[in-house]
C-alpha cells in the first residue's frame, strides 16, 4: 500500500482521496489509526487505479509541448473571432443579453461572469474540442439568469445543452493538460 497522510476533522465518514500525486484519507476526529488502515486496505483497488491515473497525468503534463507566445496571441486572436458568435447564439436561446466579452489567458478558470453582465472566457479554450467550449459559454451565460449553482441554474443549462455533464467531465479530465501547455 502506498503512504498516506490522514487528515482529520469533524466529519463523519473516512474518504480518500488522490492530490498531487499523493494519497490522502479524510477521517472523522475520532477514527483509530486501524480503522484507518483497515479502510485504506478495503479501498485498495479503487486507491491504486486513481494513483496509476494521476501518475500517468503527471507524466504526461510534465511530456506536453509548450505554447510559444506567438501561438497564445493566435489562440486569443481565434478566441475573439469565435466566442462572441458562440455566446449570441446561445444567449438568444437562453434569452439573456450580455455586456463586453473578454478574452484571457487564465491559469485557473475556463471562464466567468461578472454581475453587470460581463462575459470572461479563457484563449486556452480554442485547444478544446467545440463541445467543451459551448458548455462554459452555456454555464456562464446561465449565470446571467441564475447567479449561483442551484438546481434551477442547472436545469437550464441542461435543457439549452444536454450534452453539458459529457463536457464538464472531459474539462476536468484533460483541462490541465490543455493549461499545462500555457503554465508550468
Ligand atoms: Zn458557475
Amino acid at each position: 500500500m502506498p503512504d498516506y497522510e490522514v487528515i482529520r476533522s469533524r466529519r463523519k465518514t473516512l474518504c480518500a482521496e488522490v492530490r498531487e500525486g499523493r494519497l490522502v484519507v479524510r477521517a472523522p476526529l475520532r477514527a483509530t489509526n486501524e480503522e484507518i488502515s483497515a479502510f485504506v486496505l478495503k479501498n485498495r483497488e479503487w486507491i491504486e487505479k486513481h494513483m496509476a491515473r494521476a501518475q500517468a497525468r503527471a507524466e504526461a503534463r510534465s511530456g506536453v509541448r509548450k505554447l510559444t507566445e506567438e501561438e497564445i496571441r493566435a489562440l486569443a486572436q481565434q478566441a475573439l473571432q469565435v466566442i462572441p458568435e458562440r455566446a449570441a447564439c446561445y444567449a438568444a436561446r437562453i434569452g439573456v443579453r450580455y455586456g463586453r466579452i473578454t478574452i484571457r489567458l487564465q491559469k485557473t478558470r475556463w471562464g466567468s461572469c461578472s454581475s453587470k453582465g460581463n462575459l470572461n472566457f479563457n484563449c486556452l479554450l480554442m485547444l478544446a474540442p467545440p463541445e467543451a467550449l459551448d458548455s462554459v459559454v452555456v454555464h456562464e451565460l446561465c449565470h446571467l439568469k441564475e447567479l449561483n449553482h442551484s438546481a434551477r441554474f442547472y436545469s437550464e443549462v441542461l435543457r439549452v445543452f444536454p450534452d453539458y455533464r459529457k463536457w464538464q467531465k472531459w474539462l476536468k479530465e484533460n483541462g490541465d493538460l490543455i493549461m499545462a501547455r500555457a503554465f508550468p
